[in-house]
């Protein structure tokens, strides 16, 4: 099955009319370990290394793929647009406006522009795509989430490196979901199989920028800390919820994206940290690492008072900035160790 690609700086684009069309779903994230050189023709160096990254990827591989939507989200989506339009090389270019908010204007402009995505796709790939193919990928996509959610509780009860997890969510975002599923039931089966939790690790939750390479959950495995909760994109945020049951598919689509836990792209923070306190209340950790990825400035913006908020309530957090890199970060690792030897000192004093 052909990918069709997306560019989604959150869980923003609709891959239920994607796979309605025939297509595979294919979230683009580009590759840490490219230099980002010929992206840097077209982009400023303060656009996050993440999304550079894409436009890489995108320059070398759009002709592999039946065409690329971009579903609008932090200040980097329009302006890619806008660039991607002229340099790279692709049948099938559109812009799918997802809304900011959530009220009722909102969501009425979600459909005309779920209609507008569909109308768009028949016309090029010349189908159909009926509300039954629509609820039937909902269906799929509803498996996949409820897979998911299984196996990242998981994390929190047995030995499950930060990678591990990664790794899942990152072959759920890029590869043919009937494939995924499959392997999604003997990953289960061999988590479950897995030691019990390490008793030399500290639990904690992840929010911020997107992760979207392994090596940087290795550094946090070496500073002795296990990711088990997390309200990111390519994370928790794709699973949280499930897609739900209505007589018009697009009504069940308009229901699930404008009620999903809240990026720092969306309004409001309070939506924000309702979905990290019901985490906190759902799942014991002793710490929480916020971080951005340099240049990414919705994260940036959001982390003090989202960090003040989760240290009024008692919960002890470290911020930190990433680059976008594979090596490792010694200056990160060095500030993590420390703030997890300050824990064991405050529990053992
Ligand atoms: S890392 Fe931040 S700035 Fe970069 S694409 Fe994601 S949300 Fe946008």
């Amino acid at each position: 099955m052909k990918k069709l690609a997306y560019f989604d700086t959150s869980h923003e684009m609709p891959l239920e009319i994607i796979m309605a069309a025939g297509f595979s779903p294919y979230k683009i994230m580009g590759d840490v370990h490219q230099s980002n050189d010929p992206a840097d023709k077209y982009l400023s160096s303060f656009f996050c290394g993440a999304a550079r990254s894409w436009l890489t990827e995108a320059l070398a591989h759009a002709k592999e793929w039946a065409g690329i939507i971009f579903a609008q989200g932090c200040n980097n989506t329009n302006r890619h647009y806008d660039i991607w339009k002229v340099h790279v090389e692709t049948p099938f270019l559109h812009w799918f406006g997802a809304p900011l908010l959530d009220g009722d204007a909102a969501r009425k402009y979600y459909r005309v522009e779920l209609q507008r995505l569909i109308s768009h796709l028949e016309k090029q790939f010349d189908i159909k795509i009926t509300p039954e193919k629509i609820r039937e990928a909902i269906g799929k996509s509803n498996e996949i989430k409820k897979k998911l959610k299984q196996l990242s509780g998981l994390r929190s009860e047995k030995d499950i490196p930060n990678r591990d997890y990664l790794t899942a969510m990152i072959k759920c975002l890029t590869c043919p979901v009937d494939e995924v599923s499959a392997w999604l039931d003997s990953e289960i089966t061999l988590w479950n199989a897995r030691p019990a939790f390490p008793s030399g690790k500290k639990r904690f939750l992840l929010t911020g920028s997107d992760i979207t390479y392994v090596e940087w959950m290795d550094t946090l495995d070496d500073c002795g800390i296990r990711i088990v909760r997390d309200d990111l994109s390519v994370g928790e945020r794709f699973f949280a919820t499930l897609i739900p049951d209505a007589n018009d598919p697009l009504e069940s689509l308009i229901e699930y994206y404008t009620g999903i836990p809240k990026p720092a792209t969306r309004p409001t923070l309070q939506k924000r940290l309702d979905y990290l306190y019901q985490a906190l209340q759902e799942t014991k950790v002793d710490g929480i690492f916020s971080q951005n990825l340099k240049f990414c400035e919705p994260y940036a913006y959001d982390s003090v008072p989202v960090n003040n908020a989760l240290k009024a309530r008692g919960y002890k957090v470290i911020h930190l900035e990433r680059d976008f890199s594979p090596a490792a970060d010694q200056q990160l690792a060095n500030r993590l160790a420390a703030f997890v030897e300050m824990m064991e000192e405050g529990n053992n004093g």
